[in-house]
C-alpha cells in the first residue's frame, strides 16, 4: 500500500456503510459520500466520490445488490464527488448494459473544461489544501478524462424522474459551487444536499485557495429543503443525520448563520469600512449560539473564512484604503528597509516579547522582517529567529480547528524547517 493510500485509509476509514429508510444505503467516508438507493427497475447512485476510490465504492455498491446501475446522479464537479465511475463503466460494457443516464447541472460542463485548463495548478493547489494527507496522486484530481452527463438541467429548473417505486426530485441551487444539485425522494422523505451539508462542519465558504461560493444562496437552499419536511438528511460528507427535529436544525442553523454572515458584511459595505476593519468586528460579534452550535463545527470551512466570502462577492482586490498597497514593493526588499534602520537582534529580542506577552500574531509580523529580507547578515539569530516562527506556528496549528487553515500552517512549518536543515547544513 502506498503511504498516500495510508494516510487515506487513515482519514477516510474502511467505508462504513448504512442502509436506511428501506432500500438505501449510505457509503460513508469515502472521502465524500456516497449514496445508492434500489427500486425495482435498478439503482440510482447519487455522487460517486474520488477517482482513487472507484473500485472501493464499486464493491460496496455490489455488496449491496446486484441490480443494474441505471441513473448517476452529480451533486457538483469537485473531483471527490465525480470522477469515481471507472469501475461502474467497466462493468456496463463488460456485461454489455445500457449505460446509466448521468444527471448534472450545466455549469458542470465548465467546470470540467476550467480543469482541463487548469490540470496542473489544480493538482498544485490541492495538494496545499489537502497536505496532511499526502501527496494526492494527479490522477486522482485530474479532469483529463470525466463522465460527462447525459441528462443536463439548465439555469434554476428543476427535474423529475420516476424509477420502479419511487420518484426522484432535481433540485439547482448555488452554494458550495455553481453547478450544485440536490435531491429529495418524497416517498422515504429523504434529503441529499450534496456538499450544500456537510456534517457537521461550517459550510465551505471563503475557502483560501478556491473561487468564489455563495453564502446567500446557501442560506436560500437550505430555506428550500426545510420546506420538504424530511426524515433523513444524507450530507455530502460526514454522517446521515436523522429525525425530523436534527434535519430541522442542521438545515435551519446553516440557513441563519449564512444570513448572519452576508447580512453583517454588506451593513459595514454600506458603512464605507474596508475589509481589516469589517473582519475585525465581524469576529467581536459572532453569536455564542452558533460558536458551539453542534452542526457548525469550524472543522474545514469556519466563520472567519466566510467573512471573506462575502466581502469578495462585492468587493475588487484592493482591500485597505491605503494608496501604498496599490501597487507595492517587493516584501523582501521591504524587510530589507527595516533592517537598514534597526538590525536583525532588535527585531528578534522584540518578536521574543511578543511571545512572552501571547501576542502570537503580532510576533510573527516582527519576525518576517528578519526571515523574509532577501540577505542573511547573522546566521544564528536568522535561525532563531526560524526556529521561533516554527514554534509559534506549532502552536497556533495545534489550536487551529480548520483543516484548511491547519494545513497552511503545517506547509509553513515545513518550509521553514527545510530552510533551518539547509542553514545548519
Ligand atoms: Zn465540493
Amino acid at each position: 500500500m502506498s503511504s498516500t493510500e495510508e494516510a487515506m485509509n487513515q482519514w477516510f476509514g474502511n467505508f462504513p456503510s448504512k442502509t436506511f429508510a428501506d432500500d438505501t444505503c449510505f457509503l460513508i467516508g469515502a472521502w465524500a459520500n456516497v449514496s445508492v438507493i434500489k427500486t425495482e427497475e435498478g439503482l440510482v447512485v447519487f455522487d460517486l466520490s474520488n477517482r482513487l476510490f472507484h473500485r472501493r465504492i464499486f464493491n460496496k455498491i455490489r455488496k449491496f445488490s446486484d441490480k443494474q446501475i441505471r441513473f448517476i446522479i452529480y451533486s457538483h464537479g469537485h473531483f471527490d464527488h465525480s470522477f469515481g465511475y471507472a469501475s461502474i463503466i467497466k462493468e456496463v460494457n463488460d456485461k454489455g448494459w445500457e449505460m446509466p443516464q448521468i444527471i448534472a447541472h450545466e455549469n458542470i460542463l465548465n467546470r470540467f473544461e476550467k480543469y482541463r485548463e487548469l490540470d496542473k495548478y489544480h493538482n498544485w493547489i490541492n495538494n496545499q489544501q489537502f497536505s496532511s494527507i499526502g501527496n494526492i496522486p494527479k490522477e486522482g484530481v485530474s479532469a483529463h478524462d470525466t463522465l460527462n452527463p447525459t441528462i443536463i438541467i439548465h439555469g434554476n429548473n428543476n427535474y423529475e424522474f420516476k424509477l420502479g417505486n419511487y420518484s426522484f426530485e432535481l433540485y439547482h441551487d448555488k452554494g458550495e459551487t455553481d453547478d450544485s444539485l440536490w435531491m429529495f425522494l418524497p416517498e422515504k422523505e429523504v434529503l441529499f444536499p450534496g456538499e450544500l451539508v456537510s456534517n457537521p462542519t461550517f459550510p465551505n465558504v471563503g475557502n483560501p485557495f478556491k473561487v468564489q461560493r455563495y453564502p446567500k444562496q446557501w442560506a436560500i437552499a437550505m430555506e428550500k429543503m426545510l420546506e420538504k419536511d424530511a426524515k433523513f438528511l444524507a450530507p455530502g460528507h460526514g454522517p446521515l443525520i436523522e429525525g425530523k427535529k436534527n434535519v430541522q436544525e442542521a438545515l435551519s442553523i446553516r440557513a441563519e448563520v449564512m444570513h448572519f454572515v452576508y447580512d453583517e458584511v454588506v451593513k459595514r459595505l454600506n458603512e464605507g469600512k474596508w475589509f481589516e476593519q469589517i473582519y475585525h468586528e465581524m469576529l467581536e460579534i459572532y453569536p455564542e449560539k452558533f460558536k458551539k452550535h453542534k452542526y457548525l463545527n469550524p472543522a474545514y470551512g469556519c466563520y472567519r473564512f466566510a467573512i471573506h466570502a462575502v466581502y469578495r462577492l462585492f468587493h475588487g482586490w484592493y482591500t485597505t484604503g491605503n494608496p501604498t498597497d496599490l501597487f507595492p514593493a517587493k516584501s523582501n526588499e521591504i524587510a530589507e528597509e527595516f533592517l537598514a534602520i534597526n538590525d536583525e537582534k532588535k527585531y528578534l529580542f522584540h518578536a521574543e516579547k511578543l511571545y512572552k506577552q501571547g501576542k502570537l500574531q503580532l510576533a510573527l509580523h516582527i519576525l518576517d522582517v528578519i526571515i523574509i529580507g532577501s540577505s542573511i547578515k547573522n546566521k544564528s539569530t536568522f535561525l532563531e529567529a526560524c526556529s521561533l516562527k516554527s514554534r509559534i506556528l506549532m502552536q497556533k496549528e495545534a489550536e487551529e480547528s480548520s483543516f484548511i487553515a491547519k494545513n497552511i500552517i503545517r506547509n509553513g512549518i515545513h518550509e521553514l524547517q527545510a530552510k533551518i536543515d539547509e542553514l545548519k547544513n
